[in-house]
């Protein structure tokens, strides 16, 4: 290692930032050299050189972008916060805020701990260190960072090398190629490949070496080929051979399943002009020397690379029957090829030295990105940047360094929740980065996040409703209230059925009886009766709605239930009784066998109702209820005669019932609602007006008893607005 001498080091880098930056501060950017050097001093680094060597290699590439005086200084300074005792207070001071919080944000960069993460994760890696580098500038000397690190990585033990080459591979070389920084994309996949698959990296440099001597002959043969065509014609170029990076050609070899051999393109061209005009030009005098392979000509200078990369590409054959690309491009479009967004610095950096804001920084970045019409990955990338500008997401980790995206503000509580509901149940506290924080803490991108639990948590409060960001996290609270609270609710429900059975005479004992349990919780659809009762402390069912259905169950299974053998019998003895006395429609008519009979419309007598029968003239009995008007009124009329129901009775029979309420709507969709789960067979249903505000429904239903319709106008008298049932013929 030769020595580290500080003038001479300084010398070469002023010497890269006169060639990219001429109106640099140089004077500025010394103090910055000589305050990172005495920071740095004594430690060293893997190979031996002092540390500080690494920060002077990071500026050198940032000096290389032409990134201005705060950025190179940044680069010398980037590993003092955290390598040495120096603050951002200090930096600040010394050096200006912009230099501070550039090397803040290369810090908590550097911070981030990576662990093998799943491809789907990498890509939130990604953005999350976009979202995290507030300034474009501090993803770029991470990069730098990044790069003199991997030039250097043959120093550190394999599992290392390993470790950072994936990580470069996966998220640094990919942000690289967002932001277009192609030149050194290829260098970061060249020196991570090296490491990850050396045996496939060595086979293509092996063959790259062997053929280096035609290939170089080739391209400078090329070079002047062209250069000196273009004179002919007129136009002013330069013209650059170079070889493929190798990690295309192994991308190539991989993705067609070709041997090195196989791959002829290792060559490519690259041709500059002064403007636009002459890039057509050229590629139709190109096109006339070589012949075009079809289909491989692009044009991305009318429809630039999301990355806002723009040249023309086509491959045509050449010399010997071997194809090599050509690219031909303006100056500025080259500048913007291989610097990306680091380009722009190059543009501004003239005299006036003039500085912008962040917002118009970024807006410059926007309107690139917004003029980009390439569908592809457009998005993806204005999406990253985008979180500079509108931070509507924040990425932390787990402490296992898997990522999870929250919305922007969110709380340790959003991410317990996003973990397991049961985690944020159990949460008694959080700690970021290893320290205790309030619940309510904000997290920041690339925070660590470490829930505290507990089984003898008492849940979540109500105030975590309030602090949560999530959807999700305050759905899950939700639920725990409601799951939580059982107890609570099956006390008020309890109540509540309490006192509508009393109401309906439904005795308490019966619905507790345990030969009737089995029966009601099946018909309930539930566990247990706490179930019931906690549905209607939490208002999921009505009291009025569990009692009807329990009663019902309870009559039907009275009458199946205690139906012995004898009662069955005495049944058969009945019918054939009934049949002696030649019932008709189930009603039997004293003296008169086997006669006419229909039931009066007037008050539709059923089975249960005492009745009596007028004799018609010429259409047999009519049958009406004991308590209907129109026998009240004329008692005294000798056809009225004596009937009675049969003792058994098969058929069912049509039935009205009249309700007078108040006028509303939605009123015949409760009548409907209660029908329905009376499972009650409605003939007919009809609704209509009074006037007054009041509505009159009229629902005809088929019972085989009166009892059926005592139950039915039970509980249709809990319909609000009802004032009166009662079933005609009064
Ligand atoms: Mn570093």
């Amino acid at each position: 290692m030769t020595e580290f001498v500080p003038d001479k080091a300084f010398d070469a880098l002023a010497a890269v930032i006169r060639e990219n930056t001429p109106h640099a501060d140089l004077a500025r950017i010394r103090e910055a050299f000589d305050f990172a050097a005495a920071a740095h001093e004594g430690q060293k680094r893997k190979d031996g050189s002092p540390y500080f060597t690494h920060a002077v290699a990071a500026a050198t590439i940032t000096a290389e972008m032409g990134l201005d005086d705060e950025s190179v200084m940044a680069a010398l300074l980037h590993d003092t916060i955290e390598d040495t005792d120096v603050t951002h207070e200090q930096l600040e001071q010394l050096f200006g805020p912009d230099v501070a919080d550039i090397v803040e944000g290369v810090t908590k960069l550097t911070r981030v701990q990576y662990s093998t993460l799943e491809e789907a994760q990498m890509e939130n890696l990604r953005k999350m260190l976009l979202a995290m580098a507030k300034d474009i500038r501090v993803i770029l000397i991470k990069l730098a960072d990044r790069l003199h690190n991997m030039r250097t990585m043959e120093y550190q033990s394999p599992e290392k090398q390993l470790s950072k080459s994936r990580e470069t591979m996966e998220v640094y070389a990919p942000i690289a190629h967002r932001l277009g920084v192609e030149r050194m994309k290829d260098e970061l996949e060249d020196l991570s490949l090296l490491y990850l698959d050396p045996v496939g990296y060595r086979e293509i440099t092996s063959i790259l070496d062997k053929r280096r001597e035609t290939l170089e002959k080739f391209q400078k043969a090329m070079e002047e080929r062209i250069e000196s065509r273009m004179e002919r014609e007129g136009i002013a170029c330069k013209v650059y051979g170079r070889l493929k990076h190798i990690y295309s050609i192994y991308r190539k070899m991989y993705a067609q399943h070709l041997g090195v051999e196989e791959i002829f393109d290792l060559c490519a061209f690259r041709v500059i002009v002064n403007d636009l005009a002459d890039c057509y030009n050229v590629l139709g005098i190109i096109h006339e020397m070589f012949r075009p392979v079809p289909g491989r000509f692009k044009d991305y200078i009318s429809t630039p690379k999301p990355n806002n990369y723009q040249s023309l590409h086509t491959t045509v054959i050449g010399t010997e029957g071997i194809p090599f690309e050509v690219q031909i491009r303006t100056w500025q479009m080259h500048m913007t090829a291989e610097y990306g967004v680091a380009a722009h610095w190059k543009y501004k950096s003239g005299p006036a030295g003039h500085k912008e804001g962040d917002e118009e920084k970024f807006a410059w970045i926007r309107r690139l990105l917004e003029t980009q019409q390439d569908a592809g990955d457009v998005q993806d990338l204005y999406h990253d940047l985008k979180m500079d500008l509108f931070d509507d997401e924040v990425f932390v980790f787990t402490p296992n360094g898997d990522v999870k995206s929250l919305p922007a503000g969110a709380t340790p509580i959003d991410f317990a929740y996003s973990i397991h509901s049961a985690v944020g149940n159990s949460m008694t506290g959080a700690k970021v980065n290893g320290r205790i924080v309030p619940i309510a803490y904000p997290l920041q991108n690339g925070d660590i996040v470490t829930i505290i639990t507990s089984h003898s948590s008492a849940g979540p409060s109500r105030d975590w409703l309030n602090i949560a960001k999530s959807g999700e996290a305050r759905s899950k609270i939700k639920q725990w209230f409601k799951r939580e609270r059982r107890e609570e609710n099956i006390v008020q429900g309890r109540e509540m059925f309490e006192a509508e059975a009393r109401r309906i005479g439904l005795v308490m004992a019966d619905v507790t009886d345990p030969e009737m349990v089995p029966h009601i919780l099946k018909r309930m659809a539930v566990q247990d009766l706490d179930d019931i009762y906690a549905s209607i402390g939490y208002g999921g069912m009505t009291a009025a709605h569990a009692v009807g259905r329990i009663r019902d169950e309870i009559v039907r299974n009275r009458t199946t239930v205690r139906k012995t053998e004898l009662e069955k019998m005495q049944e058969r003895a009945d019918r054939r009784q009934q049949k002696e006395l030649r019932a008709v429609q189930g009603v039997l008519v004293e003296g008169l066998d086997n006669c006419l009979i229909k039931f009066s419309r007037c008050c539709t007598p059923v089975p249960g109702d005492p009745i009596v029968g007028f004799i018609t003239r010429g259409l047999g009995v009519s049958i009406h209820r004991k308590d209907c008007v129109n026998y009240r009124r004329d008692t005294d009329n000798g056809r009225w005669i004596t009937v009675s129901w049969a003792d058994r009775i098969t058929d069912s029979y049509a039935a009205d019932i009249y309700i007078t309420a108040d006028e509303r709507g939605g009123l015949v969709m409760d009548v409907a609602t209660i029908l329905n789960s009376l499972n009650a067979k409605v003939r007919s249903l009809n609704a209509r007006d009074t006037g007054k505000g009041l509505s009159t429904v009229i629902i005809t239903l088929e019972v085989s008893h009166s009892s059926e319709l005592q139950t039915v106008i039970n509980k249709l008298q809990t319909v609000r607005g009802v004032r009166d049932i009662n079933r005609g013929g009064q």
